[in-house]
């Protein structure tokens, strides 16, 4: 696929903004992706919409295509779907807390159970019960059994002829009484979504009232994604997803799927049997797979990095003659942006701190970046070059044409000469500044 899409994309090589057709042309072959992928179609058509719409008039990186700068930003995209950060089980609350596993038969709820177990027993050191629901299944309770056994977990005593609610009630008590930190509360699921289900699964949840509700869904969970998350999203309510098999084939659109219609987080991801193959969810990762233009992806962020270094170079052989204009500032505010602010990337300079308190005085933040560059971008060259012909008309006509205030000029103004005047001193001096801007 990867190969079929270069060849489309080379055909169009030129720098530029994106345009209708740039975009059009490559979302043909993200959309084929995505739904080879198994990411459910509202859902691949809802995205690609958003995609569009971002992607649309956005730069060309020099020396990669437009298929691929809109590859890149559909990666982006993806990534901020499926969510930026890892989020871990939440375990803030009184003990003893209840997680109950809800899904269908066989998407691994009792594999998992034992996996999470496991995992908050070794690596956060807490104290877990596991206790099977499963009452349909003959065999069900007695397979739990085993995987304590075997990762030498607590699991509750089988009992015969209680409901599931009457055993969720009898593994609380046994926790409160056993000093337990977590119970992990083991469901039965069914070949396939029913009121029989949801019914029992809302019954369980009110009486045990579990601080997660992990759904767990087998990653080759195609276009029954959607119904499956909002099903049980919306009769009990789920708290996060685990998406097991993914040491299979499964390029894992389901999470795509469930994370879009729920918004809930894909918490863990299950890849292998064994009690222990159980990963943290990395949105980047999966994005790549779902993707399978990983290649793409790296091709352009090589290729913006090599730009933002050639700048920065540039920049920094400037600051050693103590040249710092407003069109270096505006620079040097956008790379800010991209790493992370202005406050980040103070902290990591020595000797200014002062500069730094007025800053965060000044309470900058990305929007402020933003504001202070459209500022400078609505100076004509010269003026960029010389800040000194800036008087009141001037700046008003700035002010109006960046929509700020007459006084917002006025403090980015202000915020040039101090940091030309740093610029200065320390490039006379040992050139320490223009070495720290040369390495970022
Ligand atoms: P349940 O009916 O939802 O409780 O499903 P089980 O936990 O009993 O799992 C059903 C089957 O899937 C078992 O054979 C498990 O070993 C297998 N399984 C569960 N999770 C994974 C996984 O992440 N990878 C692989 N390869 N197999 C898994
Ligand atoms: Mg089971």
């Amino acid at each position: 696929l990867s190969d079929r899409l270069g060849g489309i994309l080379d055909k169009l090589t030129r720098r530029g903004a994106l345009t209708d057709a740039d975009v059009s042309e490559a979302l043909r072959e993200v959309r084929r992706a995505l739904i080879e992928a198994d990411v459910a179609l509202p859902v691949v058509k809802s995205f690609t919409d958003k995609v569009r719409q971002r992607a649309i008039g956005h730069e060309v990186v020099k020396s990669v295509t437009p298929g691929q700068q809109v590859v890149k930003i559909v990666h982006d995209q993806l990534v901020e779907m499926l969510g930026s950060d890892a989020e871990p089980i939440d375990l803030n609350a009184p003990a003893p807390l209840a997680i109950m596993m809800v899904g269908l038969q066989g998407s691994g709820k009792t594999t998992s159970t034992a996996k999470i177990a496991l995992r908050l027993t070794s690596q956060e050191k807490r104290k877990v019960l596991m206790a099977s629901l499963d009452t349909r299944r003959p065999a069900a309770q007695e397979q739990l059994k085993v995987l304590g056994e075997q990762t030498g977990i607590d699991t509750l005593p089988i009992v015969a002829g209680q409901t599931p609610v009457q055993i969720a009630g009898r593994a609380m008590t046994a926790a409160r009484l056993g000093g337990y930190d977590v119970v992990m509360l083991d469901t039965a699921g069914r070949t396939h979504i029913d009121e029989a289900l949801m019914a029992e699964m809302a019954e369980i949840k009110s009486s045990a009232e579990p601080h997660e509700i992990l759904l767990v869904a087998d990653s080759l969970t195609g276009q029954d994604a959607v119904n499956l998350a909002t099903s049980f999203d919306e009769r009990v309510g789920i708290t996060g997803i685990v998406l097991t098999r993914m040491d299979g084939d499964g390029r894992g659109g389901a999470a795509l799927s469930m994370r879009a219609v729920t918004g809930k987080p894909v918490k863990l991801i299950g890849t292998g049997e064994k009690s222990d193959a159980l990963e943290d969810f990395h949105p980047s990762r999966i994005a790549d797979r779902i993707l399978g233009m990983g290649d793409i992806v790296s091709l352009v962020e090589k290729a913006a990095r090599e730009i933002d270094q050639e700048k920065s170079a540039k920049m920094a052989a400037r600051m050693q003659k103590g040249v710092f204009d407003l069109e270096d500032l505006a620079e040097q505010l956008k790379q800010m942006e991209k790493l992370g602010g202005m406050s980040g990337i103070m902290g990591m300079m020595p000797g200014v701190g002062k500069i730094k308190k007025q800053m965060e005085g000044a309470n900058i933040d990305d929007r402020m970046i933003k504001r202070q560059v459209a500022i400078i971008q609505s100076m004509t060259p010269q003026e960029r070059r010389k800040p000194d012909l800036l008087k009141a008309s001037r700046k008003k006509r700035i002010a109006a044409g960046s929509g700020v205030a007459v006084a917002d000029v006025n403090k980015l103004l202000k915020m040039h000469r101090q940091m030309a005047d740093m610029m200065k001193k320390m490039g006379k001096g040992k050139g320490l500044l223009g070495k720290m801007m040369g390495g970022m």
